[in-house]
């Protein structure tokens, strides 16, 4: 199946696959921190840290779990960004067409609808797809957010300082940090913070 179109002089994959960020002609060091699967009931906790620190992340929530006292506003309000992490979070790459358009549709609409704006990112579940996945982002126009340093935070709720060296040892200029809503990562969310600091890193959106 052909790719649905290409925007620009750039294809498809270029344009709406992105696993790195490129902040290099602002001429800073920088790099994103991403939040997946909430929102969870540690959401405020996160914003408190991350509001402490005066850090903007980005969270791909799973709309089934957009339970109404969850402080979506506030997320918003505070500079940070939020998309899609589809509606039940399937592997995208196992289910047919019609199935994940109705996944992402779904979870954008719900998203869309709770904070009342427009969405531009897209994660797919467990970082899988195929070109159908594409397609379907590239009409809703959406950026696939991937990401090049994984923490491991969902293997090492008994060891969560290796989630920060995790991070720490492979981050590079532009990197995309994939985290999760969990409560190890909560835990060791201030130390990871500063220690990026400390290496000279300053933290963005896409
Ligand atoms: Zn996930």
């Amino acid at each position: 199946m052909p790719l649905a179109r290409a925007v620009g002089d750039r294809s498809l994959r270029e344009h709406y696959l992105i696993s790195k960020a490129d902040f290099s002609l602002e001429g800073e060091k920088a790099v994103v921190l991403t939040f997946d699967d909430g929102p969870s009931k540690y959401i405020g906790s996160f914003l408190d840290v991350l509001n402490e620190e005066q850090v903007h992340a980005m969270f791909f929530w799973q709309s089934r779990l957009l339970h109404h006292k969850r402080p979506w506003k506030r997320t918003i309000a505070e500079g940070h960004m939020i998309g899609t992490h589809t509606h039940r979070h399937p592997n995208l790459a196992r289910l047919n067409a019609d199935k994940q358009r109705k996944e992402i549709e779904t979870s954008r609409r719900e998203v869309e609808r709770i904070i009342g704006q427009p969405i531009q990112h897209f994660r797919p579940p467990f970082g899988q797809y195929n070109v159908d996945t594409l397609n379907i982002a590239a009409a809703m126009q959406l950026d696939v957010v991937l990401w090049d340093v994984p923490s491991y935070d969902w293997e090492l709720k008994k060891d969560p300082d290796k989630i920060i060296s995790n991070v720490v040892e492979n981050v590079e200029n532009g990197s995309i940090i994939l985290l999760h809503e969990l409560e190890q990562t909560l835990y060791v969310l201030p130390q990871l913070i500063k220690e990026l600091k400390r290496g000279g890193f300053s933290f963005r959106t896409l």
